[in-house]
């Protein structure tokens, strides 16, 4: 019965696609389709009913049309690392972003274009070279365009802001298949949405991204025992809060590796680990992020370049394994709330899981609420509860140990969430993440730009119904 709802792609709309189409086109029973349907959480095993290979925007154009007139639903991959899978669909056309991923710097004028599918590290690589960077965030195998799009929380967020506000003017293909520019000039509705508001409006086949100079970073990351977990991470608070914009201090509750840095009795056992990055002149570095350190049982502190400091969470993150996530915005690390990230720490049912925390503000907050799509601007402090796994008999026990990990955290959360970090949520939570005003803005936004909802395969925000325009 559901075979029969199925639809047919038309002959025709297949023979148009294939005499416009210039990348490769693959299906099932090609021997790349294995591969190339992978995304990056293990947990999405699902089979496309072809992976478009875009070369240029006219590919997406023609990707678009060709699902349009066969009645396919669409999805949409840049580098594959939503948590929730959503560039991966059965049945669907994968509008596959992989093979555009050039960059191209104009150091004079601190601006870089790349394309939509470029990853963070092919923009890092390309804009390092000049002494230059676009803040993104902090593994360099995620995808520019899906994050980009959704916010873009990075070490140079305190600094510098979001990567959504350095987004200065994008190339997108509409649901239609036609082709705008949004910049200040034109469409600047478009790049209001585009900055902050997901995958919903259209393909972006270019970014035009802001660029800031940036110079050797200092680093120093320490270990503390659990057991002295509320000590340090009321020093923290106190630290991080009192910062200017140079620094950026993050926490995590993780198993500790073998590094020889971390004492003995401390390796293979949870444990607390604060991180300092201070991108203000180097040799202030030291006295900068000492204070944080102090109590610390082990400590590692390096100088390195702004590429080695996107790639080092690399390794930690890994294509294939299971992932589930859960994560919300808190009002404050009162001890209350660190209490119980240090209670969930000890529950770890995988020990490649983490606990990510983070004060955020600083030049976050610099831009205007209702200058972009993006919400809750002002939210002081982010938590992740990541659960990593191999094994799918502990999907169920990792999903719930994410899902406590935050619940417990409800006294103190601020509302909302960073819509980059959705996953298996309740109906009504994207409206919740953006707030009405910006909720409703967005859906006319998505009215003008794809009445028909084309793009769905994402934090979908369905177009306003004609009934309230
Ligand atoms: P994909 O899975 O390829 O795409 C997800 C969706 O994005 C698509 O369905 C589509 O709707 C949209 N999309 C992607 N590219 C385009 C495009 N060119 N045009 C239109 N729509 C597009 N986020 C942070 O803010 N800071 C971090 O430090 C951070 N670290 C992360 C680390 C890891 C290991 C992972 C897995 C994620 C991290 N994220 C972080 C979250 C990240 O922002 C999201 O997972 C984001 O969706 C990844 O984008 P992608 O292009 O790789 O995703």
């Amino acid at each position: 019965m559901t075979e029969l709802l199925e639809p047919t792609p038309s002959p025709a709309a297949e023979s148009e696609l294939r005499s416009r189409f210039q990348g490769p086109v693959v299906g099932p029973a090609d021997p790349d389709f294995d591969e190339l349907r992978a995304v990056w959480n293990g947990m999405h095993d699902r089979r496309p009913s072809m992976i478009l290979r875009c070369t240029g925007a006219a590919d997406v154009s023609a990707a678009l049309r060709y699902a349009r007139a066969s009645g396919r639903a669409v999805t949409v991959r840049g580098g594959g690392h939503n948590v929730a899978g959503i560039a991966l669909a059965d049945d669907a056309v994968m509008i596959d972003l992989s093979l555009m991923r050039d960059v191209e710097v104009d150091a004079e004028r601190r601006i870089a274009h790349a394309q939509g599918g470029c990853l963070l590290a092919d923009v890092d690589a390309a804009t390092t070279a000049h002494g230059l960077a676009c803040p993104a965030g902090v593994v360099s195998h995620t995808g520019l365009g899906g994050l980009a799009l959704g916010g873009g929380y990075g070490w140079l967020a305190r600094k510098w802001g979001l990567t959504c506000d350095h987004i200065l003017a994008a190339e997108v293909v509409l649901a239609d298949g036609s082709v705008v520019v949004a910049d200040e000039n034109r469409n600047g509705e478009l790049l209001w949405g585009l900055r902050g508001g997901g995958g919903n409006l259209g393909v972006v086949t270019r970014f035009t991204l802001r660029l800031r100079p940036v110079g050797p970073v200092h680093h120093h990351t320490g270990v503390f025992p659990l057991a002295d977990g509320p000590r340090a991470l009321a020093r923290y608070r106190e630290f991080a809060e009192a910062q200017g914009n140079d620094l950026h201090a993050v926490g995590a509750l993780k198993y500790a590796g073998q590094q020889d840095w971390v004492p003995v009795e401390l390796r293979g056992k949870p444990a607390l680990f604060l991180t300092a990055a201070w991108f203000g002149d180097p040799d202030q570095g030291p006295a900068r992020t000492e204070p944080l350190f102090a109590a610390a049982a082990g400590s590692d502190v390096r100088r390195m370049s702004y590429a080695e400091l996107q790639a080092l969470g690399d390794h930690g993150e890994p294509h294939g394994n299971r992932y589930f996530t859960k994560s919300c915005y808190l009002t404050g690390l009162t001890g209350g709330a660190a209490g119980e990230l240090l209670a969930t720490a000890e529950t770890m049912v995988s020990p490649l899981s983490s606990i990510d925390f983070e004060y955020l503000r600083g030049a976050i907050t610099d831009v205007a609420d209702e200058d972009s799509a993006f919400p809750r601007r002002d939210a002081p402090y982010i938590v992740t509860v990541s659960s990593q796994w191999t094994d799918p008999a502990q999907d169920r026990a990792n999903a719930a140990w994410s899902r406590q990990g935050v619940e417990r955290l409800a006294p103190w959360q601020y509302g909302g969430a960073y819509v980059n970090y959705l996953q298996d949520e309740e109906p009504g939570k994207v409206a919740e993440v953006y707030g009405a005003r910006r909720y409703a803005r967005l859906a006319e936004l998505k009215r003008r730009f794809d009445p028909e909802n084309v793009l769905s395969a994402n934090q979908n925000i369905p177009p306003t119904s004609s009934a309230h325009q």
